[in-house]
């Protein structure tokens, strides 16, 4: 009635792509973007490790070989889990460098910064404007001389996320670029640069985010990336059925078994996201099957809110009670993000093919 697909075999495959393209580059799996545990272990080995933002993340991080901990507002609970499991945590406050000296114990750390002049186009910016992640460019003096102050913290460099779902590979790389010089110029010694994640996905369309246009900046530091949505979205599937047909006010409604609390990636960002039909001929029901034809229609789901919308106007041939609607690149940011309690119907299932 309503499930998700997760392909394995897909997300392994983007995953091997990234390194192939990125040859010396260390790639991360950022952990939020599906915490299913068989797509986490299955990242886990085909990348290089993960970016764990919670303890309940880390605790799915298995076999895991490297881990760095994300997160602005980590607890102590999290940072000694992550420490005793050799992760480099990436600090987000002069608060957090407090807080994580007071452990008393040895700590790998990157400063995340949000620089001054940082730039990027996408969605959900996160440095070069006001936002609750990492310290200020302003700050990065203070919070240097804390670090070295302290006999127990190793600075590795700096974790430089800036921006999510961006397209431009162009933008990325001159991101990148800067990024890399900024770092270097730095009064530090730079092992580490974790330029963060980001490569987009169109929903709607063809564009494609290919790491094979991507420009690695030359440095002898280690640089890292840690996407999320570009190696697990198009590894997921959701599916729901149809579940009434109905004209409100001129316009055509199918109503699925499921919806933006299995899926709210739509509602969150405002975008009608496409499905594909997959038809179901059999029908027992004891009266005639609604059938619409040639019209436009939206998706709605089972809430009791009119926001539980997945798809705006999309044009069907036909469509017909009981046929399954089936939405692609739903593999991120999809499940993970949903508000799964709100009236309490059923979950999905989820399917692994592996
Ligand atoms: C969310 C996040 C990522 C992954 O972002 P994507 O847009 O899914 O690639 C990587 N690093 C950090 C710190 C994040 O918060």
């Amino acid at each position: 009635m309503a499930r998700y697909v997760y392909d394995l075999r897909i997300a392994r495959e983007r995953a091997s792509t990234l390194k192939r393209a990125l040859k010396d580059v260390t790639v991360l799996y950022a952990v939020k973007a599906n915490g299913h545990p068989a797509v986490v272990d299955a990242l886990a080995q085909a990348c290089d490790g993960l970016d764990v933002a919670s303890i309940g993340e880390l605790a799915l991080a298995g076999k895991a070989q490297r881990i760095v901990l994300s997160g602005p507002a980590k607890t102590e609970e999290f940072l000694r889990a992550g420490l005793a499991r050799q992760a480099v945590v990436n600090v987000e406050s002069l608060t957090e460098l407090h807080r994580i000296i007071a452990l008393n114990q040895p700590a790998r750390i990157t400063l995340r910064v949000n620089r001054s002049h940082a730039k990027l186009p996408g969605s959900h910016a996160m440095t070069g404007t006001p936002t609750q992640f990492g310290i200020d460019e302003s700050q990065l003096g203070e919070a240097i001389a804390l670090a070295r102050e302290s006999e127990h913290i190793d600075l590795l460099g700096f974790h430089l996320h800036a921006v999510s779902n961006n397209l431009d590979v162009n933008a990325h790389n001159e991101f990148m670029a800067d990024a890399v010089a900024w770092a270097h110029a730095q009064p530090i010694e730079v092992r580490q640069i974790n330029l963060g994640g980001g490569f987009g996905v169109d929903y709607t369309g063809s564009r494609a985010f290919d790491p094979y246009q991507m420009k690695i900046p030359k440095t002898q530091t280690e640089l890292i990336v840690e996407p999320g949505r570009w190696l697990v979205a198009g590894a997921g599937t959701y599916h729901a059925t149809v579940m009434d047909l109905k004209r409100s006010h001129g316009r055509w409604f199918a109503i699925v078994r499921g919806g933006t609390h299995h899926f709210r990636l739509p509602a969150a960002w405002g975008y009608s996201h496409p499905f594909t039909i997959v038809p179901h001929d059999e029908w027992d029901e004891p009266f005639a099957r609604p059938t619409i034809r040639d019209v436009e229609v939206d998706v709605a789901g089972e809430l009791c809110t009119p926001r539980d919308v997945l798809t705006r106007g999309q044009f069907v041939s036909r469509l017909r009670v009981g046929d399954e609607l089936r939405y692609e690149k739903t593999g991120a940011y999809g499940w993970d993000i949903s508000h799964h309690q709100f009236l309490r119907h059923p979950s999905p299932q989820f399917v692994i093919l592996s």
